[in-house]
């Protein structure tokens, strides 16, 4: 029967695929955390609580 258990598997293509959906995700969410103030700033400013 097939697991599927992610991050098990040691071959090098498995790892390689798993670090760099791993390095993605890791940017995706340093953008999002970047954006954050922006948002915010964003946010606030449309809804005119910096006004
Ligand atoms: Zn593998």
């Amino acid at each position: 029967m097939s697991e599927e258990n992610k991050g098990t598997c040691n071959c090098p293509e498995c790892e390689k695929r798993a670090r760099e959906h791993r390095e993605s995700e890791e940017l995706n969410f340093a953008v999002l955390i970047a954006l954050m103030p922006v948002l915010t700033l964003t946010l606030f400013n449309s809804v005119g609580l910096f006004h």
